[in-house]
């Protein structure tokens, strides 16, 4: 129960002062972010590389509330893709976007002008030799960002879709996207849903994701399994391997900092698996859906916040 709980209290303005505040964040932070600067994400894509990993870049930032902020965001990926194009990293590492940090959400053409935006960044990715994902935010916005996937895909069919298997709606999704040529990945979702949209215990939303790992296989998508879960990362290997799927004919992404020695146990299998990594100084909304996860996260920031 603590993770509802956790993400409910991190929309108050208070706990995000104590939290950003805190020194005791600062460690665990640095867990699960790479550092704040474009500097501090391509040295951290050179080391994941030289030990055999892929990288998908996260620029930290969501809920953009001015137009400003979200052109500064499309900035910031533009030059990240040049800088990675430029140190020969971008065969290896594409980048993750949110569409509320390029203006979703703001009203009089939130979409359209996220659609531009994201169109600007994909031009930059074809360029640069890479390619996009779009990440999924919770269920109000789905909806809008699948009809973007599909106007972006037009042009970059190349651009990746994330479905997550909390919600009742995504099988239908799975089915829809899972032709061949299509990149999906594939979570578990990481928002606070209601039951009206979402399943609620831990069994359903696994038993849909095996569900949707079936399709996405069986329909020729390329499946980006996304999962920390070894029964969930097994589910896929056999799937592939009953499928005739080579090790890069599909791929298994988690987050950075989590389950280290499992990425690379799985590269020395011969898998390809690509780590999410974000960076920036907007760090809290990611990192509060990372405490929120396990309670284990949870017990140690708050020792070390009551202890000081
Ligand atoms: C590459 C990637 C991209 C993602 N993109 C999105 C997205 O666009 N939209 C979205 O809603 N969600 C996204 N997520 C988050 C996802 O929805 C889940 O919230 C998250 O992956 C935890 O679920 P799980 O599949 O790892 O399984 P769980 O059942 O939650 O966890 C399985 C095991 O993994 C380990 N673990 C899981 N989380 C943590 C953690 N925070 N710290 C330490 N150990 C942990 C634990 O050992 C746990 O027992 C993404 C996840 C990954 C890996």
């Amino acid at each position: 129960m603590l993770g509802p709980a956790l993400l409910a209290a991190s929309r108050s303005p208070r706990v995000r002062s104590l939290v950003s505040t805190s020194r005791v964040s600062r460690g665990l932070v640095d867990r699960f972010v790479a550092g704040e600067s474009a500097s501090d994400a391509v040295a951290a894509v050179r080391a994941l590389t030289e030990r055999g990993l892929a990288v998908t870049i996260d620029h930290l930032g969501e809920d953009t509330t001015e137009r400003a902020q979200a052109e500064a965001t499309r900035d910031a990926y533009t030059a990240l893709l040049g800088r990675l194009s430029d140190e020969g990293l971008a065969g290896s590492a594409e980048v993750s976007l949110k569409l509320s940090a390029l203006g979703q959400a703001l009203s009089g053409g939130g979409s359209s002008f996220a659609l531009e935006n994201a169109r600007v960044i994909c031009a930059a990715a074809r360029d640069a030799g890479t390619t996009v994902t779009l990440d999924m935010e919770d269920h109000t916005t789905v909806e809008s960002t699948l009809a973007i996937l599909r106007t972006l895909r037009a042009d970059f069919p190349w651009v990746g879709a994330v479905v997550q298997s909390c919600l009742y709606r995504t099988e239908a999704d799975v089915r829809d996207l899972a032709h061949p040529g299509s990149r999906v990945r594939l979570v578990k979702g990481a928002y606070r849903e209601p039951r009206t949209v979402a399943h609620t215990s831990k069994a359903e939303v696994d038993s849909a994701y095996r569900r949707c790992l079936a399709v996405l296989f069986a329909q020729g998508a390329y499946p980006m399994v996304a999962t920390h879960d070894q029964s969930m990362i097994e589910a896929a290997t056999r799937l592939a391997a009953h499928h005739g799927r080579s090790g890069d004919d599909y791929e298994l992404q988690m987050l950075y900092g989590i389950r280290t020695a499992e990425q690379e146990r799985q590269v020395g299998m011969g898998r390809r698996v690509r780590v999410y990594l974000p960076y920036g100084s907007d760090w809290y909304g990611y990192f509060m859906r990372r405490l929120a996860e396990r309670p284990a996260n949870v017990a140690f920031f708050l020792r070390g916040l009551v202890s000081r």
